[in-house]
């Protein structure tokens, strides 16, 4: 179990300055936040520290400001939404250092809540220069990271500050954490992987990884094909990288030799044209597509015999939709394995992990997001943590 501190193994902390890294980088259309996920999700750690009496200082970047001050990416521009989610009136200080920012903090009393301004805006945090990190340091008396989804950056504000303050995992962090050891950390087994998307190229290192982990490895969406025209299938004119074939042989020969199973789709679903319901629309055995049709989604065969594979596993960790699911019908296998992996959960013979930008879109579609154990919206530290990588913001808190 990785091991770092929680809000549990914090004393009184009336009265002292809690520097907590959150990521409020949501996006925003005419000057409103348009998806405010990444602001509730904050709220645990938030309310609890404020609460508990603590002067309660959010750090994050907002956008990509070079090390510039952009007013266009000023945290200012969240502090009223971020009040509305809170529901507690939610200061804002103009600079996330130095010696304005100091008198600001100063004048807070326990339970206040401010917002310092975008990290970004000093080149030092993405450098992670031990001076800005210093500079923040001097405005906490400890440190939280609740920021997953930027814990795969060596920043001055998600890595550097942990080792100069006393450090802490917050509740979101904590749960993320948790959920991904017992997915992949210590796992109940049998594991199973589902591994789609559009292209192998992106996924090389997950594969890599994954092989060497789980006893089955499900292969869909457009990677599959690449797999598949490996071992000589003629997959007509889908998306495939066939530039990438020794690579798809040599991860087969990987799970091989590591006794992992791998699932690639039986019968698919074909079309000579990409659109909703095309006319020539088909589901075929993968030998039998034509030269000038494409594979977008897996079959209804393969779907069933994948779910009797889950039904057999106690742990599932999922990335990358099976098929082209933002065109119907091609959403029909993702929704279909998803709503499987969904009941064995409810049922409490499955432990489901899913992640990634498409993959929680496509679980939202299907109605089953909240059915799972947990689903990551941290997409790129997300995806990391999946390629089997130690994350430096999380490798900090282990080390506080
Ligand atoms: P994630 O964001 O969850 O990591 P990816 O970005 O890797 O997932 O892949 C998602 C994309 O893959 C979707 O836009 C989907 O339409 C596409 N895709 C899945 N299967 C196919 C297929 N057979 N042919 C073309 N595109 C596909
Ligand atoms: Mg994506």
């Amino acid at each position: 179990m990785a091991n770092f501190k929680t809000l549990d193994d914090l004393g009184d902390v009336s009265g002292k300055r809690a520097l907590v890294r959150v990521d409020l980088n949501v996006p925003m259309a005419d000057g409103s936040v348009t998806d405010d996920t990444r602001l509730r999700a904050t709220l645990p750690t938030v309310t609890e520290l404020a609460d508990r009496g603590a002067i309660v200082l959010l750090l994050a970047h907002f956008g990509r400001p070079k090390g510039q001050q952009r007013p266009d990416m000023s945290l200012s521009l969240v502090t009223r939404a971020y009040g509305g989610v809170l529901g507690r009136p939610v200061r804002f200080v103009e600079d996330c250092q130095g010696e304005g920012a100091k008198a600001a903090v100063a004048t807070m009393s326990p339970g206040d809540v401010a917002i310092l301004d975008n990290t970004r805006f000093h080149p030092g945090e993405e450098k992670n220069d031990p001076a800005l990190a210093a500079a923040m340091a001097e405005l906490g008396d400890f440190y939280v990271n609740d920021a997953f989804s930027a814990a795969h950056r060596a920043h001055a504000s998600t890595e550097g500050l942990a080792h100069l303050l006393p450090a802490y995992a917050g509740r979101a962090m904590e749960k993320e954490l948790t959920a991904l050891e017992a997915a992949l950390g210590n796992p109940e087994r049998p594991v199973a992987a589902v591994v789609g998307g559009a292209k192998v190229s992106t996924k090389l290192d997950v594969l890599k990884n994954l092989v060497a982990k789980v006893d089955h490895l499900i292969i869909g969406g457009g990677m599959a094909n690449t797999f598949l025209a490996a071992r000589g299938v003629d997959v007509g004119k889908s998306l495939c990288e066939h530039d990438l074939k020794d690579t798809a042989l040599e991860i087969l020969d990987a799970a091989d030799r590591a006794n992992c199973t791998v699932h690639l789709p039986y019968d698919v679903v074909v079309a000579k044209e990409f659109a909703a319901n095309p006319p020539s629309l088909r589901t075929c055995n993968v030998h039998e597509v034509a030269s000038d049709e494409m594979i977008l989604d897996v079959g209804p065969a393969a779907i069933e015999a994948l779910a009797d594979v889950l039904k057999t596993c106690r742990t599932l960790v999922w990335n990358g939709p099976l098929g082209a699911f933002e065109t119907p019908p091609f959403d029909c296998a993702t929704v279909q394995l998803a709503r499987t992996a969904a009941a064995l959960t409810k049922e409490g013979s499955l432990v489901s992990v899913a992640g990634g930008g498409d993959t929680v879109a496509a679980l939202n579609h299907a109605g089953v997001a909240d059915d799972f154990t947990f689903v990551s919206t941290a997409g790129g530290a997300f995806l990391e943590w999946m390629e089997g990588k130690e994350l430096p913001g999380v490798k900090a808190l282990e080390q506080a």
